[in-house]
This record gives structure tokens, C-alpha cells and sequence, in this order.
């Protein structure tokens, strides 16, 4: 565990740019819709054409640099942060290490773009990834907990073997964000997030970020956005500012919300199995308090089949049916609906921020009713 204070940190991302205290300056970061910008002479200066740079990314990257304690480059989605690292940092020829049971759309990516033009890409479970054949490999990524059956991998001891062989290594933080988990600090060379979920948290935008301490491995992501374009949107860069200034209050609740749900629901006769980093019966507990902060917001729940999983999200006031995870609101996805490797009856619940036993108390009345 490193010595990283998530308290402190939100209390600095905060006052991340009181290091201007112009008088008049607004408070809140502005949203600058600039393409272009007034360019005398030989090109200069920080802002020349909008593909490149624009004030309003500065700022969202600024804050979420405060929390990596590490450059960032911001992305309009986590699948256009992915593909940067994927597509800038692996060439045709080389190996590529994927988890098996991760983000679906990752592999996609692997199948559709990276296979046909030439890159060698092999599959592992995330849980034991770090024990990998890892020679001749030549970049590992992983995603801890695994989304959606939160599978644990240890970073430290994949970080120290990965670098021991030569390759470089990326974590998919997505689930945890840098308040519930330092994959920089473990060792790991690059981490992306999906900023969709709960980094932004409020269900309204699509937005992702890569983060390196590596110059030579964040270079090429920086120039990846500027020549294909991948560029992110004014009004959604200001969004996940605004949204980023109350990560801490939202994660917290929704963590601890999570924790007393889940094991709430062990042993409720209305329910298979539960699934959490934080239950006694996840098998990689003990990993999971070495190296997380918090155990997350998502719970696995599996129901006896897909008819009671589906009746239970459609039914339980405060549970909204519907897709991804992290914003204000609970949400039950029934993952196997997407084709993910998981039981007909395996619900993955986004504990949102609703108060913990209002919420409790409508997902447990409609438990006794399936
Ligand atoms: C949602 C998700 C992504 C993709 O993010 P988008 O913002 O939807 O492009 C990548 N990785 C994980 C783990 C995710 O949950």
C-alpha cells in the first residue's frame, strides 16, 4: 500500500488552481469554444489550433493530474483513451496481453483493429495475470476489479515481473478511480480510466483519460489525439470538472453503500450468490485490502435465473434498469444480456448516492416479493 491520503488529495483537487488568485479571476473554470486562437506571426505559445490544445481541457486534466500525481491527457470516452495507448504504444509484430474477462469492448478493439494489422494478441483471466508467461510480451494490460465479475490482480507483483521482462504495463482504472486505487504507485507504467463512470458520476457525458509519470509513454498518446483527431468536447470537459469536485463525497457514500448492501445480501434467500471485494467469501479479499483504498461501488448479485434478475431491476424503487455504473443513481445491468461470459441471472449493481437505508430498504422489499 502506498502512502497516498485520498482525503488529502480531494481536499487539493479542490484548490487545484489557486495558484492563480488574479483578482476577478472566476472561481469556476470557464468554457472556452475556442477552434482557433489569435496567432501573430511565427507559431507560439501554449493555444495555436483547437486539435491541439484548448484552456478547458488544461483545466479537467490539471485537476485530474492533482489526483494521479501524474500528467494527463484527456479523451472524448474511455474507448478513445484505450485505443490511444493500444494504437500509439503497440506496434504491428509485437504482443499484446489482454484480460479475458475484462470491459468487452477492449477485446473488440484487439479483435477488429490491432489482430488484422499484425499485432499478436493473447488472453488471460485477470485474476491470474500476474503469474503470465510474460516473454516476448511486450505490453500487459489489465483491469482491476475486472467489469463486471470484479476479479483482482495483484499490480505489484504483475508490475515488478512485467518490468523485469521489458514490457511496459497499462491499468484499466475504471472502476476504481484514483481515490479507491493507485495503479501509478504499484508500479504500473500507464492507467485509463472511463471518466464515464463515476469520475464524472452524473450520467451525462462520455469522457476518459490516460495517465503516465513516463514522458516517453505519454508522448505518443499526446500525439495519437492530435493528428487522429480523438479530441474531447468543450461543454464535456467543463462537465467532468464541475462533476470532479465532488468525486470524493459521491465514492465514499457509494462505497460504503455498497459495503453494507453486499453483505446485507449474503444469505438472503432471494438471492444465489453475492459478489464483492469487501465479502469474506471474494477470493482475493485479502489482495483486495492490500490494494485498494475502498472495495468499490459495483456488487455482483446473482439471482436464480435471467426472469428473477430481470424482475428484480425492473421492479425495486431506487434500482434503475440500465447500462455502465458510478453516477448518483443505483443502477442493475444484466450483464449476460451483452454477451459477457457471466450466469443468465448475474445482475451488476452500481450502488449509487441515494441514502444507504431508504436504498437498502426498497432493494430488500422487492428481494422478499421475487
Ligand atoms: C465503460 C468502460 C470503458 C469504456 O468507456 P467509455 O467511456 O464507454 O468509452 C472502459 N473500461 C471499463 C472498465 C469500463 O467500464
Amino acid at each position: 500500500m502506498t502512502d497516498f491520503d485520498p482525503d488529502r488529495a480531494a481536499a487539493e483537487l479542490l484548490h487545484h488552481a489557486d495558484h492563480d488568485l488574479a483578482a476577478g479571476r472566476p472561481l469556476s473554470s470557464p468554457i472556452v469554444p475556442a477552434s482557433l486562437y489569435v496567432l501573430p506571426g511565427d507559431p507560439a505559445g501554449p493555444y495555436q489550433y483547437g486539435r491541439w490544445t484548448n484552456p478547458t481541457w488544461d483545466a479537467t486534466e490539471h485537476a485530474l493530474a492533482t489526483l494521479e500525481e501524474a500528467p494527463v491527457v484527456s479523451f472524448p470516452s474511455g474507448m478513445a483513451a484505450i485505443a490511444s495507448v493500444l494504437c500509439s504504444l503497440v506496434r504491428s509484430g509485437q504482443r499484446l496481453l489482454l484480460p479475458s474477462d475484462g470491459y468487452y469492448t477492449t477485446r473488440l478493439l484487439a479483435d477488429q483493429y490491432l489482430r488484422p494489422n499484425g499485432v499478436v494478441v493473447e488472453e488471460c483471466p485477470t485474476s491470474s495475470m500476474a503469474e503470465a508467461d510474460l516473454v516476448d510480451v511486450d505490453l500487459v494490460f489489465v483491469e482491476t476489479p475486472s467489469n463486471p465479475t470484479l476479479q483482482i490482480c495483484d499490480l505489484t507483483a504483475l508490475a515488478e515481473r512485467a518490468t523485469a521482462a521489458g514490457a511496459v504495463t497499462v491499468a484499466d482504472n475504471t472502476t476504481m478511480t484514483p481515490l479507491g486505487q493507485r495503479p501509478l504507485d504499484h508500479g504500473i507504467d500507464v492507467v485509463v480510466s472511463s471518466d464515464t463512470k463515476a469520475v464524472n458520476g452524473h450520467s451525462d457525458v462520455l469522457f476518459g483519460h490516460v495517465a503516465s509519470r513516463n514522458p516517453a509513454l505519454l508522448e505518443p498518446v499526446r500525439e495519437w489525439r492530435k493528428v487522429t483527431g480523438a479530441v474531447p468536447g468543450h461543454f464535456e470537459s467543463w462537465l467532468v470538472h464541475r462533476g470532479l469536485e465532488t468525486l470524493e463525497l459521491r465514492f465514499n457514500r457509494m462505497c460504503d453503500s455498497a459495503d453494507i448492501i453486499a453483505s446485507r445480501l449474503v444469505g438472503h434467500r432471494g438471492v444465489c450468490s453475492v459478489n464483492h471485494p469487501g465479502l469474506d467469501s471474494h477470493p482475493q479479499r485479502d489482495l483486495a485490502a492490500r490494494q485498494m483504498f475502498r472495495h468499490g461501488l459495483l456488487v455482483g448479485i446473482e439471482f436464480a435465473d435471467a426472469a428473477t434478475a430481470n424482475s428484480f431491476a425492473d421492479k425495486a424503487r431506487f434500482v434503475t434498469p440500465a447500462t455502465s455504473f458510478g453516477g448518483t443513481h443505483t443502477i442493475a445491468d444484466r450483464r449476460a444480456r451483452w454477451g459477457d461470459e457471466v450466469p443468465g441471472g448475474y445482475i451488476r449493481l452500481s450502488v449509487g448516492c441515494e441514502p444507504t437505508e431508504p436504498l437498502w430498504a426498497a432493494i430488500e422489499e422487492t428481494l422478499n416479493t421475487l
